[in-house]
């Protein structure tokens, strides 16, 4: 079988040391495999090259286990690329030019699609009124942290809105009339756009994205995706994706299938019953590259938005918001999930919500690999009962970074802020940890969301010297590890991929980087290799499958 003899580099390995990691010179690789990793005078080097091993200097670059990304949404994030961003957008008037010099240039687009509304530019206020004088195609505007939508008339009626039951844990914003205005909050966005724009998009269109999506993601040094937001419609979407690509598919995907909210629990189980189908049908155990390994259960929404559920009020507000899912209804699902063996994510920023989720955790097996997704705001105990329970800490670094964190104190006051991104505890407290990005509520880069996790200085805003709370940072190596061994940790592939050592799949990365959690935006991925074969090399051109 042909090997490749890597030789000359810094390869970042795990170690016994007080450090926990150190450096090996070089690494064979033989097929899909690693056959050695360590000193370049070893017995099995002399034999790879006798056996005709191809040699690659690697200049004394870096090369980490390649990245996985443990939190994402794969088919928002490759639709997301087409759609007009209104991120840079100030106010509304930017926000309708915008629109307008979009809508006028893409004159045969069925719809205008946007993204990244930053709610307080308008003041929180959306209306359909505010848009439909712009184009009389169907305008989506989706908040940029995806939890609400924004939409003109055009695009209601499409929808059917107006007919449309408020969906438990949403609502359709609407006059004194029972009319539609606009705004659609929460599960009224989430479990409802997208799935009627991915359904409303032509199946080639969304390969073709897909790919697109591929190549960004292996330019950035992924080889792995845990999806975060699964359900029937993209489940099938990924099906026919990999079908085309057959065993050249450049990642090994996991999927959390989505347990949406209802008051009555045997609809809720309905849910969870196609769940375990689904995970039996695709098992970590037997299609690991392509399997659902757990179910995903949104126990509350975001701060920004205010439906963060917080133990005590929003500033200025009388009362506290709720989580989601009632604490026995959480308790139910989780019981029923567990014993099915799936593994269980709760999305949770907000304290009192993280403690809902803790608590409904507790109560299944230990050793599941359980995880708990955001994790923006925690008590200290909290923050320990995670590393207690072998809950995984499954954060997204990137949510903290400091351009985006200056509404939080007007939000929750400076005392809560004190308690925000708290990554630094849970890995002390001893809880696996794992990073991803959200993309596509945010950039889906590995190596600046490496930069926020340790230095908590902005990505966004390099020049920016501020942080959010920077005591909570981690270090460089404990990072790259949670955005490798730990993400594959998160899903029970530890034993195969996510770690540079013989015997396991040969997933990794070269990069040119000062090994200085300060340079890590001047960090690039050089190559990028997935089961023995590169699906990267920025000195080739581009990484298109
Ligand atoms: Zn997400």
């Amino acid at each position: 079988m042909a090997s490749t003899i890597l030789t000359n580099g810094r390869i970042f390995t795990p170690s016994t040391g007080s450090e926990g990691y150190e450096f090996q010179q070089t690494m064979i690789i033989s097929g899909d495999r690693i056959q050695y990793v360590g000193a370049p005078n070893h017995d099995a080097i002399q034999q790879a090259k006798d056996a005709g091993a191809h040699e690659v200097d690697l200049q004394n670059k870096v090369v980490a286990p390649s990245f996985i990304d443990s939190h994402m949404h794969i088919v928002d994030f490759a639709l997301s690329r087409r759609k007009l961003s209104l991120l840079s957008c100030k106010s509304l008037d930017e926000i309708r030019q915008a629109i307008k010099a979009f809508a006028e240039a893409n004159p045969k687009e069925p719809r205008i699609m946007c993204k990244s509304w930053v709610q307080s530019t308008t003041g929180g206020e959306a209306l359909a009124s505010m848009l439909d004088d712009l184009d009389p195609r169907p305008i989506y505007i989706h908040a940029n942290d995806m939890h609400s939508g924004w939409c003109n008339t055009a695009a209601l009626e499409e929808l059917g809105a107006a007919t449309m039951a408020d969906p438990p844990g949403g609502t359709i914003h609407r006059d004194e009339n029972g009319k539609p205005t606009g705004l659609l909050s929460e599960m009224a966005h989430i479990a409802v756009v997208p799935q009627f724009l991915i359904s409303a998009t032509p199946l080639e269109d969304k390969l073709s994205a897909l790919d697109d999506a591929a190549a960004e993601y292996t330019a950035a040094g992924y080889s792995g995706m845990i999806d975060m937001g699964m359900e029937d419609t993209e489940w099938g979407v990924l099906k026919a994706w990999r079908e085309r690509h057959g065993e050249n598919f450049p990642f090994h995907i996991a999927a959390h299938w989505v347990i949406p909210p209802n008051d009555d629990m045997d609809v809720v189980f309905r849910h969870v019953d196609e769940a375990i189908a689904r995970h039996r049908e695709y098992h970590p155990a037997t299609s690991p590259n392509f399997c659902i390994v757990g179910i995903k259960l949104m126990c509350d929404g975001v701060v920004d938005g205010c439906t963060a559920a917080l133990t005590d009020p929003y500033q200025g507000r009388e009362n506290p918001v709720d989580p989601i899912w009632p604490t026995d209804a959480l308790q139910a699902v989780v019981k029923k999930a567990d014993a099915a063996g799936l593994q269980i994510a709760i999305h949770a920023i907000g304290d009192k919500a993280v403690r809902d989720a803790i608590d409904a955790l507790s109560l299944a097996q230990p050793g599941r690999r359980h995880r708990i997704e955001h994790l923006e705001l925690t008590s200290p105990e909290d923050a320990k009962r995670l590393g207690q329970l072998g809950i995984t800490a499954s954060v997204q670094p990137v949510h903290s970074d400091p351009a985006i964190f200056r509404a939080w104190p007007g939000l929750i006051g400076e005392h809560r802020c004190s308690r925000a991104f708290a990554y630094r505890e849970f890995l002390e407290g001893g809880a696996p940890v794992a990073f991803g990005t959200d993309s596509p509520t945010a950039e889906h880069l590995a190596l600046p969301n490496l930069y926020n996790a340790t230095t908590r200085r902005s990505a966004i805003e390099p020049e920016c010297t501020e942080t959010v709370n920077s005591h909570f940072g981690l270090p460089l190596a404990a990072a790259v590890s949670a955005a490798t061994t730990g993400a594959a940790y998160s899903r029970w592939a530890d034993s195969w991929t996510g770690c540079l050592k013989a015997g396991l799949s040969a997933d990794f990365v070269v990069l040119d980087m000062d090994w200085k959690a300060e340079s890590l935006l001047k960090a690039k991925v050089q190559q990028t290799w997935a089961r023995g074969r590169k699906t990267f090399d920025a000195s080739a051109n581009d990484a298109r499958l």
